[in-house]
């Protein structure tokens, strides 16, 4: 942006005014007051405030959970959740289009990986609700579409913009990380982001049962992820969440309970117990809620601290994945 403003004619300490206007959710150059409107001239003929056009919007009668689905600039589109909570508005994000990394329970990897997306587009998808919904948004969570370790740079990139005092001002605290377990990159994200949280989706309590529905456990064991998260703890003094979607006749038996409980005691840590919000594509069910909570009372008395997701959005497409998917198959589309 500096060098854009210099070729422009201008000082290059215009970049951090434009910069700062960007993220209090402009929507057109021209609202940039500060600007010389000279330079704004300019400026249009070179560069525009990119938006994401959504395609598709649903909004839960139940619990006000809404679901957008976006447009990319190349026609590619990404899905993002606005979920209302006691502690404030949370975003979930997309950060990349599709997803290489095939894990049998989710819709998102289904086509595969078609691109990493930018910092902007993942940026803009929160700045996009904010602006559409009219909410204040307070928390972030990377736990849409795609791997985030796999888009390591953009994702950096877009947790400076959005902690940045004049970009979105958010506290590092309010941002959720969800990996599949990249080992090098759980290892890379304590040095780097600390003090932001991070969430590892587990599944599964053995690797053989792991390997059948993340094919990610083929690369690294479960020992190989739990060195790796504590040495991330020992890094940054915080417990990892790790998320486990429960599915029926897959992880959900009273050995997976207590292997489980035998994994995780002892180590920093939180389990989030979630009932799995079916897929039709991939035909697997969820164990329900009752065993949800079967197993959080388990394991909280073996000593690892669970709970039990709230279902958001069960009556819209409430899984990542799903609404792209319904969109980009629908007849005439
Ligand atoms: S669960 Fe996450 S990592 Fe696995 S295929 Fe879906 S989007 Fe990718």
């Amino acid at each position: 942006m500096k060098e854009l403003c210099v070729e422009l004619g201008e000082k290059p300490f215009r970049a951090k005014q434009i910069f700062s206007w960007l993220y209090k959710g402009i929507q057109d150059i021209d609202e940039m007051k500060n600007l010389p409107s000279g330079f704004l001239a300019r400026l249009k003929e070179h560069a525009e405030v990119g938006m994401l056009r959504v395609l598709a919007h649903q909004q839960s009668a139940q619990d006000g959970t809404e679901k957008y689905l976006f447009e990319l600039e190349d026609g590619n589109a990404v899905e993002s959740v606005l979920m209302v909570y006691d502690y404030g508005n949370t975003v979930c994000v997309s950060t990349q289009a599709g997803c290489r990394m095939g894990c049998s329970f989710c819709a998102s990897g289904l086509n595969g990986l078609v691109r990493d997306l930018t910092a902007g587009e993942i940026v803009s998808q929160i700045l996009d609700i904010a602006r559409n919904s009219l909410v204040r948004v307070s928390h972030v969570v990377f736990m849409g579409t795609g791997e985030p370790f796999d888009n390591y740079e953009n994702i950096s990139k877009a947790i400076g913009i959005l902690t940045d005092h004049e970009g979105l001002g958010m506290s590092m605290r309010n941002i959720t990380v969800s990996t599949c377990g990249i080992v090098p990159g759980i290892r890379k994200f304590g040095d780097d982001f600390p003090q932001v949280n991070l969430a590892i989706s587990l599944h599964a309590s053995n690797d053989d049962r792991r390997r059948e529905i993340m094919p990610v456990a083929k690369r690294w064991s479960i020992k190989d992820l739990m060195v790796a998260c504590d040495e991330y703890t020992d890094k940054t003094n915080r417990r990892v969440t790790f998320e486990y979607a429960l599915i029926a006749g897959e992880n959900d038996s009273d050995k997976d309970m207590k292997e489980l409980a035998g994994l995780l005691r002892g180590h920093l840590s939180h389990v989030n117990l979630i009932p799995l919000n079916e897929v039709s594509e991939t035909g697997m069910k969820s164990a329900g809620r009752a065993r949800a909570k079967e197993f959080k009372s388990y394991l909280e008395s073996h000593g690892v601290p669970a709970s039990v997701r709230r279902e958001l959005g069960s009556d819209i497409d409430g899984a990542c994945g799903q609404l792209r998917n319904k969109v980009a198959t629908a007849p005439g589309e």
